[in-house]
């Protein structure tokens, strides 16, 4: 049931921004091991498996990140978060949600979170 619970949108609002941190940071280190390891091609410590493979992790890390920036839909509009549905543009970092506008620094998230019980009992 839409919109989630204040908490919840939180939540998401936390784990969205880590993830965007996550995504920049794997992207630019993955890049910097690369240049690592073209710039300093004669050291035997760019050449270790281990080496590879954390250039790997990283950008791997990197993809899953940016992949669920994609894909995760928002807390309160339930459309997802980086697509706008009206013009169908894309945009994995952004600040607020394509579609209902809700903010990533939680600016707005009380108003496009649920209402509490309180305001509940209000209506009744
Ligand atoms: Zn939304």
């Amino acid at each position: 049931m839409l919109p989630l619970p204040l908490e919840q949108i939180l939540i998401f609002i936390k784990v969205r921004n880590v993830l965007r941190v996550v995504v920049i940071a794997g992207f630019y280190g993955c890049v910097a091991l690369a240049l690592s390891r073209w710039i300093w091609s004669e050291h035997a410590a760019v050449h270790m498996p281990s080496y590879i493979l954390l250039m790997a992790l990283v950008g791997l890390a990197a993809t899953a990140g940016g992949l669920l920036l994609r894909i995760a839909r928002c807390p309160a509009c339930g459309r997802f978060f980086a697509v706008s549905a009206a013009t169908g543009k894309r945009n994995n970092f952004t600040s607020q949600c394509m579609n209902c506008g809700l903010r990533l620094d939680g600016v707005n998230a009380r108003d496009y979170a649920r209402r509490s019980e309180e305001s509940r009992e209000e209506k009744s």
